[in-house]
């Protein structure tokens, strides 16, 4: 959390729940502080995207979810992930975030199933990738 929460407040001032301009100051002070760094395939060191594309779904960017098979997954949600690519027809079965509909996600270098791409009817996409699978050095 940030330390803006311990600055005195106003008089008069009300404590309310975190405001939608608390979130965005907090969002952009995460993305200044991690602009410009790669986040890499952790098989074969392919750029696949940057921390200042991870965004939020429903205020949320790390997702842990139990797939059909009782596989355990960590993901954190990307808005653009270049070094990857979709692959597959796309499904809306079991999707971790309806309505969109998800593909597998593939690193473009080695092929590593690295995630997922999710799109809804109206053309919104991002990805959902897993945390493991990823590594800034
Ligand atoms: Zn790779």
């Amino acid at each position: 959390m940030a330390n803006r929460a311990a600055l005195p407040a106003p008089a008069g001032a009300i404590k309310n729940t975190e405001s939608p301009l608390d979130k965005l100051l907090e969002s952009l002070d995460e993305s200044l502080q991690n602009s410009c760094s790669p986040l890499r395939c952790i098989s074969c060191g392919n750029p696949v995207t940057t921390r200042e594309e991870c965004f939020s779904v429903d205020g949320q960017t790390d997702f842990h979810f139990v797939n059909p098979g009782g596989y355990k997954f960590d993901i954190r949600v990307y808005r653009n992930a270049l070094g990857c690519y979709p692959r597959g027809d796309a499904t809306d079965e079991q999707s971790w975030f309806p309505p969109y509909r998800w593909q597998y996600a593939l690193c473009d270098q080695c092929d590593l199933h690295i995630g997922w791409f999710y799109k809804d009817d109206n053309g919104d996409s991002f990805w959902g990738l897993i945390t493991a699978l990823l590594t800034n050095s």
